[in-house]
């Protein structure tokens, strides 16, 4: 038995401690009951049965919608699932799902992520829809199929580049509701590891869940992450031995910070267990330096369909708010441990120290206070030097992280980053400023999908509290069933 779908009662009968495991599920059925060291245990399924039973009716109505067998089978098995509780036919529609390449609605439903459960294991219940992005994903195709020739634009020569560019499937999803405690802005499931790592898994990354605060945000996120995603991890190559050979040449190659012959990973070696627990933000940090630098090239921003001034209003505006996002995530450094708990901020606030160090009035942050005398912090960045100070400072830096990389340097490339990444007295004083002024946690409006005369319709609320609320209701619209239930819980808890 796995925890995934279940919640834990302990409860006294008649003098006898009892514990009932119960199941998500439709069926209200006894699975097993047994006395234990004088302890009973129950399992009983028909945890939050009214509400996944509504799950199931609309489930059968997406049945007749399926775009292939295959989907078909995955929502059977999903529909087995909720009304059984049986954790197997949930995997087999993880499987299907898995198989269901580049469709044009993705979903996926279940008991999935285990952030929330002090234990990590008990997940809690989510359900995405999202479609694909056609237009962004033309742009990103392109990118792709010119992958190759632009990655000879990065800092360092062909020979540290891998020998034969393998180019995935590159699409943008937009998501049409995601319901759950938070929204991610991109996710990697299913979380059946017996499945991951046999069967495989999918990369769906949700194109409109960042903020668009600025006029030009959403247009840089997205040249940012088609730049992130595919030439950053995608690049470089590691200087390996496979069995008695080298896969590259042991007389041409040099180190380029030294000039001497380079080192390489020997066999059985790899970068994970070389670079351990530094590794992803190193590999995030090196990734997100590509994006910096790559969108200074205007054919590269013609590619996602940016010229003349836009072009440079949309390099500017991802300069500027990748490098202000590697202050403000100053707020994920744990003062008390001295550690960064987060890849992605740990790897902002490295290149922020970068661009802060390349001078020249390029990036600046000022401690001040603001009309209420509390304390505040002034960012800024000057644009007109993106080119001339900015774009050599990170490419140079981007050069040592791939040289260490390549060579599998784990001293050298932990020396380097440790440096950068280290939070001073200066930067820890921002970090207080940064947090007593964190903003509270942000909430989304999403929309509702209606269907009329067999056509579906996508209906949008107001991005105002009323539109929140307006949302829910039309969502939902038996509230006495979920109240109903959560009295009924309610009652359990003793509440
Ligand atoms: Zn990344």
């Amino acid at each position: 038995m796995e925890a995934w779908n279940s919640r834990l009662f302990k409860a006294e009968e008649n003098g006898k401690t009892v514990y009932t495991v119960r199941l998500g599920a439709v069926q209200d059925s006894k699975i097993l009951e047994e006395e234990f060291e004088g302890v009973k245990i129950v399992v009983q399924a028909g945890d939050y049965s009214p509400l996944l039973a509504n799950v199931n009716k609309e489930l059968e109505k997406a049945v007749e919608f399926a775009a292939n067998d295959n989907q078909k089978q995955m929502i059977q098995k999903y529909i087995e699932h909720f009304k059984s509780g049986s954790l197997d036919a949930h995997k087999d529609a993880s499987r299907f799902w898995v198989k269901d390449c580049g469709p044009v609605v993705e979903s996926y439903i279940g008991f999935i992520e285990n952030y929330r459960d002090p234990a990590g294991t008990r997940a809690e219940f989510e359900g995405f829809v999202s479609c694909v992005n056609k237009e962004t994903s033309k742009k990103f195709q392109t990118l792709v199929s010119r992958a190759e020739e632009l990655l000879t634009r990065l800092p360092w020569g062909a020979e540290y580049e891998k020998d034969k560019f393998l180019k995935p499937d590159f699409t943008a999803l937009e998501v049409i509701y995601y319901g759950g405690s938070m929204i991610p802005s991109g996710i990697n499931i299913p979380n059946y590891d017996e499945i991951r790592q046999n069967e495989g898994f999918k990369n769906v990354s949700l194109g409109n869940m960042k903020q668009c605060f600025k006029k030009y945000f959403k247009e840089s996120f997205e040249v940012q992450v088609g730049l992130h995603e595919l030439l950053g991890h995608g690049s470089g190559k590691l200087f390996q031995q496979d069995g008695e050979k080298l896969n590259f040449d042991k007389t041409k190659v040099k180190n380029l910070i030294t000039g001497e012959p380079v080192t390489w990973y020997d066999e059985g070696e790899t970068w994970s267990s070389k670079f351990g627990q530094l590794g992803n933000a190193y590999e995030e940090c090196r990734a997100e330096a590509v994006g910096y630098y790559l969108c200074c090239y205007p054919d590269i921003l013609q590619i996602f369909g940016f010229e003349g001034q836009v072009a440079d209003d949309v390099k500017y505006t991802n300069w500027l708010n990748e490098i202000r996002a590697g202050l403000v995530c100053l707020e994920f450094y744990q003062a008390d441990a001295k550690k960064w708990g987060q890849a992605h901020s740990w790897a902002r606030y490295v290149l922020l120290r970068v661009a802060l160090a390349a001078g020249q009035g390029f990036v600046s942050i000022e401690e001040c206070v603001d009309e209420n005398g509390k304390p505040d912090l002034k960012f800024s960045l000057d644009r007109t030097k993106i080119d001339s100070v900015g774009k050599p400072a990170i490419g140079n830096f981007l050069k040592l992280l791939q040289v260490y990389k390549s060579t599998g340097d784990v001293a050298g490339g932990s020396k380097l980053f440790n440096e950068w990444g280290a939070v001073d007295s200066k930067a820890a004083r921002w970090r207080e400023t940064v947090i007593s002024r964190r903003k509270p946690r942000r909430i989304f409006v999403q929309s509702n999908t209606v269907l009329t005369n067999d056509k579906v319709e996508l209906k949008k609320y107001e991005a105002t509290h009323a539109g929140v609320i307006q949302s829910f209701v039309e969502r939902y619209q038996s509230v006495e069933e979920i109240l109903n239930l959560w009295e009924k819980d309610a009652k359990i808890f003793g509440l």
